[in-house]
């Protein structure tokens, strides 16, 4: 069994109180780490840390071009260490080999491009100001500090290099914070940075439980800003603490995306597109698409190839490359997953398929969930309204276009949709009416870095990715600098300054 332990001003230390958390491989209940356990002393020495890290050490002051170089190694590290990093995703997530192998890729690819933006000037002059003889004006980003990142459990390793890329990029500090279901790859990535030799203090990684690690992060007067992707329930209760010490907030929570079939869609596409929407990971995904809505025309025949598509999904050791669904996280999220499912029912949902675990003897020590398909789902029921964060996909039929943009709108949630149609210009006009920050046509579950990610409504507050994604990690300061020259020509010379 591996040991991990919290990385805090460069150095590998034990948790200041002795505590540890196990990591459970999903799949068998097996303990295949054991990792130190941060709480609050040793927030307080992370931060301490990152504090010092950014007032007197180097990092911020470095050239944009050698910060480049810096996140750059660690791209080229975890391309290195791609196959371990693969294996332990899958046995500490519960993700598919597939899924793990592609975001172990996606993970080396999206630090080459936040090393790459390290090296973008984001000065701007500002027009119309800088007249000659009056002054130069100019708007220049800084970083903010220290930054604490909180992450959850669904894309570990993914989820801390989008949060310490562009917190890097800009020149800050971090404390990352891993979900204390997954902190394998997280500490691996420690080990990675250790290796490249960071400045100590830049980059400190503390696992631990959210009302502990969690909070004493988000209430630490020496962070600057919080950066936080979890659920929507959590998110509010982050913001209102940040509050007491006016912290930034970026926040990236939960969903309940629409997905629109418009009855013109290229039928086979949207069928398999509409799986992988909402079984990807096992539903596990904040962008799922979890609210299929079908026009009445088509959907006895789309629901009938879905169920039946459905049925052929390889469910499995996601150790096995064939495995299409592997096991929930953990026991807590297979529990709320079926009570989600019996909820649903309850209301008076129909069960086409799925709604339980499964019955292969080979999976009973795993947390799975078989792919639930509900018809007969009023868009205000609670399994249409709440985020599940599994493998259930909720089907509602609508009359016309107007009535499934106004349902899909019906949400406390805005973070994607989806529109599937032959007719890109219609389905462009319809996107403009979802009040989304992401809308796939023909389409989902692609987030390019270099476009801005993040959600409408309680689904959050803030962009990842892009240009926009790494201005939310900067302060803007406005430069004035004056250009009159002569005393007797200033603006405030006939205004308080006594004449001779
Ligand atoms: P969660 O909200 O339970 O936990 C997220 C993180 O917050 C964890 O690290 C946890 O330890 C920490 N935390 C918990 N309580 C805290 C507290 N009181 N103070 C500070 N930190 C605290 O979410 P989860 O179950 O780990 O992940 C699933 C959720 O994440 C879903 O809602 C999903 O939609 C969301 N998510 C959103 C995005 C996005 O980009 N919008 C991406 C991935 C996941």
């Amino acid at each position: 069994m591996q040991e991990y332990q919290l990385f805090i001003d460069g150095k590998f230390v034990p948790s200041s109180e002795g505590k540890k958390i196990q990591s459970i491989n999903p799949f068998d209940q097996s303990i295949i780490a054991s990792v130190e356990c941060a709480t609050k002393p040793d927030v307080d020495k992370a931060v301490a840390a990152a504090r010092k890290a950014f007032d007197e050490g180097p990092w911020p002051h470095m050239s944009g071009d050698e910060r480049s170089a810096m996140i750059k190694a660690v791209s080229d590290k975890i391309n290195d260490t791609f196959k371990q990093l693969v294996t332990l995703e899958v046995m500490d997530s519960g993700s598919t080999y597939r899924k793990a192998k592609e975001d172990v890729y996606l993970s080396a690819r999206n630090m080459y491009y936040f090393s790459k933006l390290a090296s973008r000037d984001l000065t701007e002059p500002v027009e119309g100001l800088n007249k000659p003889g009056f002054s130069q004006n100019i708007i220049v980003r800084e970083p903010m500090g220290v930054v604490g990142s909180i992450i959850p459990w669904n894309f570990p390793l993914k989820m801390a290099i989008w949060k310490l890329g562009p917190a890097l990029a800009a020149g800050n500090t971090v404390v990352l914070k891993p979900s204390e279901d997954t902190p394998v790859t997280a500490m691996k990535l420690a080990k990675i940075i250790d290796e490249i030799g960071f400045p100590p203090g830049v980059v400190n990684i503390v696992p631990g439980y959210g009302h502990e690690a969690g909070e004493a992060l988000v209430k630490h007067p020496g962070v600057d800003k919080i950066a936080f992707t979890g659920s929507t329930e959590i998110g509010r209760k982050v913001m209102a603490m940040a509050s007491e010490t006016m912290k930034r907030c970026t926040l990236e929570c939960g969903g309940k995306s629409a997905n629109i079939i418009l009855n013109d869609a290229d039928m086979e596409m949207a069928l398999d597109g509409s799986m992988y929407a909402i079984f990807y990971h096992q539903g596990q995904c904040c962008e799922a698409g979890t609210r299929m809505f079908l026009p009445e025309s088509i959907a006895d025949e789309f629901i009938e190839k879905l169920v039946d598509k459905t049925k052929k999904l390889v469910i499995g050791d996601p150790m096995d490359k064939a495995t299409d669904i592997g096991p929930l996280v953990s026991k807590k999220q297979q529990d709320r997953v079926l009570g989600y499912i019996k909820k649903g029912a309850d209301e008076g949902a129909k069960i086409l398929i799925g709604g339980k675990k499964p019955d292969d003897e080979k999976l009973k020590n795993g947390f799975f969930v078989d792919p639930t398909i509900f018809s007969n789902v009023d868009n205000k029921m609670t399994i249409a309204q709440e985020e599940i964060f599994g493998p259930v996909l909720s089907v509602i039929t609508y009359k016309d276009v107007d009535d499934a943009v106004r349902m899909a709108n019906d949400s406390m949630y805005g973070l994607a949709a989806g529109v599937w149609s032959k007719d890109k210009e219609k389905a462009k006009t319809i996107a403009r009416r979802l009040r989304a920050g992401t809308v796939w046509i023909n389409e989902w579950h692609l987030i390019s870095e270099k476009a801005p990610f993040g959600g409408y409504k309680q689904s959050g507050i803030g962009r990842e990715f892009g240009i926009d994604g790494l201005k939310e990690y900067t302060e803007i300061k406005h430069l004035h600098i004056d250009e009159v020259g002569e005393r007797e020509k200033k603006q405030w010379y006939d205004v308080v300054v006594p004449k001779g």
